[in-house]
């Protein structure tokens, strides 16, 4: 004769615990598009998958669970319409989640914030600072401080700087509204990158900003800055500009176009992603 081992049966307790646990839990299916699937697990990728979670959470709670940092968000769909974050979660709804389209027209739905910062100002973590000076370099004004790191979200919020980081909790904080993740990891392709995702190629203003204190350049005469020139500056170079806080003083010499070549590459390559990426989206709204 042989024995079994029976499958306990449910106590009372357990059927209870269960059936509460249901009611507080719901569960959604979502589908991450683009880059997006970058930061989430390897099996939710590129698919529409289920995800149980809380019946009180917001679409942010869920999103940020699942590793994607809300900054990253351009546009959710729950059940095909725009819906923001703090939208609930009923059993059963359909999310769709997409990445920034800045140069993709999305204005006739409705978008998680009101609306882009007007104009562009950025402030890099600790680092990313080969990142900050090329901004600076194509004429952003970029906040950066190697020195604090704690400061960022403060920052961001009392000047409305766009976040740079490849730090995904530092985009997750709640008072940053504006971030982008840098996935490349040297500074001309995260230069490229946020040229590209941005659509900031063509708003560069190469050499008009100290790389130094990011205070913008002033033009200067001349003969104002004589005594402080090299005496083949002075002979060959015309045009200068200085910069109001550290009053260094630059010119078009070979460091000069050396900087103008490597912003031109940068530019030329953000144009490139931005080809790639407009013919991938043409397929996100099918
Ligand atoms: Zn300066």
């Amino acid at each position: 004769m042989t024995s079994r081992i029976l499958p306990a049966l449910p106590s009372l307790e357990d059927i209870g615990a269960r059936q509460d646990r249901t009611a507080a839990t719901v569960v959604a299916s979502l589908r991450f598009y683009e880059e997006l699937n970058d930061f989430i697990a390897r099996d939710r990728r590129w698919r529409e998958f289920d995800f149980e979670c809380a019946a009180d959470a917001t679409i942010k709670h869920v999103i940020e669970a699942l590793g994607v940092p809300h900054t990253e968000v351009e546009l959710i769909l729950v059940n095909g319409v725009s819906v923001d974050f703090a939208q609930g979660l009923r059993h059963g709804d359909r999310i769709s989640v997409y990445p920034k389209f800045e140069a993709f027209d999305i204005s006739p739905l409705l978008r998680v914030r009101p609306g882009p910062l007007r104009i562009t100002r950025f402030v890099a973590d600790v680092h990313l600072g080969g990142l900050a000076r090329l901004l600076r370099m194509a004429g952003f004004d970029t906040w950066y401080d190697n020195s604090v790191d704690a400061g960022i979200e403060r920052i961001a919020g009392r000047d409305g700087r766009i976040v740079l980081t490849r730090d995904r909790d530092l985009l997750k904080r709640r008072a940053i509204t504006h971030g982008c993740y840098v996935h490349a990891l040297k500074p001309d392709g995260q230069l490229s990158e946020v040229l590209a995702r941005l659509d900031l190629f063509g708003s560069m203003q190469p050499l008009s900003r100290c790389l130094k204190c990011n205070a913008p350049l002033m033009a200067v005469e001349k003969a104002l800055i004589l005594d402080a020139l090299p005496p083949r500056v002075r002979e060959h170079q015309q045009h200068f500009s200085t910069c109001a806080v550290c009053r260094r003083v630059f010119w078009e010499g070979s460091h000069w176009r050396h900087m103008l070549d490597r912003l031109a590459k940068a530019g030329e390559a953000a144009a490139d992603q931005q080809a790639s990426t407009q013919g991938a989206q043409s397929s996100v709204f099918r």
